[in-house]
């Protein structure tokens, strides 16, 4: 078998693609759907894949816009994972429109390699990346059982392969008080609002005392219905980010403290609950490097980048910690422009930005060609992953 051969056949495929990707991606931006509602991205991935002869299941997971892509028999398992939600009110300023058209580009193309070498391609649709962290579900629930690797990519201002992120979790809390008039009788109230603001007040102290990469943000969510009724009811919304599980649970803790100190201060009723844990992001680095090298085959630059933390969060995390993974970030945008706003949604319908993913999409499908052709490679990527994710 001539590997070189294959996977310039593989990559062609992803040419003989383009308009019909194109149009996927054009569609996705214009009808931006959030996190769990992408009904409408979610047929339109899977219609693309069972047209093109993939046996898709709607649904895994107990989530109506999962679903599972698979190609060919038996093993190994290289799996690609497609993300489609936008964000509230700016769309798609994440790219993840361009994330399932890259993912879907090289789920095609690897039916090219999985005719020649056996094994199998498969392709998440793991909704919901933003708000619920569909994959910390999925993962729980054994979507990624049997998968040797998995694979995909990001839009982003910069180009690095290597990309670790930081654990996070969503705190949602509440206080409950007691209404009173704010001027006629304030001695009979219960300020929820005051209970909140002590909280924050305590964890912007307690922010001078951690590590300087783990981060707490928050917003007001409710503050209270009139300035002249004491608020019986105030809410907020937090992330908490740490390096590890281990890190994050002790400052989960922490920061608890910070709200029911404020409850004991005030009289108020707190009660609080977790979201899903997106857990760290281990790339693995010797699938990185096989990426590496089939990127620049294409005459794309980009750097490997070192395996340091990005202080970003990603439910990919949570595949990282069960499967060897990597999640390079292509460059769609000038340098420095960040994700998560209205310049970035622009770039990301560019068909500049398009080929850049699919060159992406492409390097993702020959490493696939590399995993599938030669059993060494497989066994290098499993090695490390054993090494690194040992004791997490
Ligand atoms: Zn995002
Ligand atoms: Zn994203």
């Amino acid at each position: 078998m001539d590997i070189a051969a294959l996977k310039t056949a593989v990559a062609a495929d992803i040419d003989a693609f383009h308009d019909g990707l194109a149009t996927v991606s054009r569609q996705l931006h214009a009808h931006p759907e959030v996190a769990f509602e992408e009904r409408r991205a979610s047929a339109l991935l899977s219609d693309f894949l069972i047209k093109n002869g993939f046996d898709v299941d709607k649904g895994i997971c107990g989530l109506p816009t999962a679903f599972r892509g698979t190609y060919g028999k038996g093993k190994p398992v290289i799996a690609f994972l497609a993300e489609y939600d936008a964000l509230p009110k700016l769309g798609h300023a994440c790219g993840h429109n361009l994330i399932a058209v890259a993912s879907l580009a090289a789920a095609l193309a690897s039916r090219r390699a999985v005719d020649a070498l056996g094994g199998r391609a498969a392709i998440f649709g793991t909704p919901g990346e933003e708000l619920y962290g569909g994959k910390c579900i999925m993962a729980a629930a054994g979507a990624f059982e049997g998968v040797d690797a998995a694979m995909i990519t990001h839009p982003g201002g910069g180009n690095r392969v290597l990309m670790n992120t930081l654990a996070c979790e969503t705190l949602k809390v509440e206080f409950k008080g007691v209404a009173a008039h704010a001027a006629g009788a304030p001695e009979l109230g219960i300020n929820a609002l005051e209970a909140l603001l002590q909280s924050f007040n305590a964890i912007n102290s307690l922010r001078q005392h951690i590590r300087s990469s783990e981060r707490i943000s928050g917003i007001i969510t409710d503050g209270g219905e009139a300035a002249n009724i004491v608020p019986a009811h105030a809410a907020a919304e937090l992330i908490v980010r740490a390096e590890n599980n281990t890190l994050l649970d002790t400052l989960e803790k922490r920061v608890i403290h910070c709200f029911s100190g404020a409850a004991r201060a005030t009289g108020a009723k707190l009660k609080y609950s977790w979201g899903e844990r997106y857990a760290a992001m281990i790339s693995n680095v010797t699938l990185a490097r096989l990426f590496h090298e089939n990127m620049r085959s294409l005459g794309r630059a980009i750097d490997l980048g070192e395996n340091t933390m990005l202080y970003f969060s990603t439910d990919v995390g949570n595949v990282s910690q069960l499967v060897p993974a990597i999640q390079p970030m292509i460059s769609i945008a000038p340098p420095g422009l960040m994700i998560h706003t209205p310049r970035f949604a622009k770039a990301a319908a560019t068909p500049d930005a398009l080929d850049a993913m699919l060159d992406a999409a492409k390097a993702m499908a020959m490493t696939a060609v590399d995993l599938l052709a030669d059993p060494a490679n497989l066994k290098n990527v499993r090695g490390e992953f054993r090494r690194t994710t040992k004791g997490v």
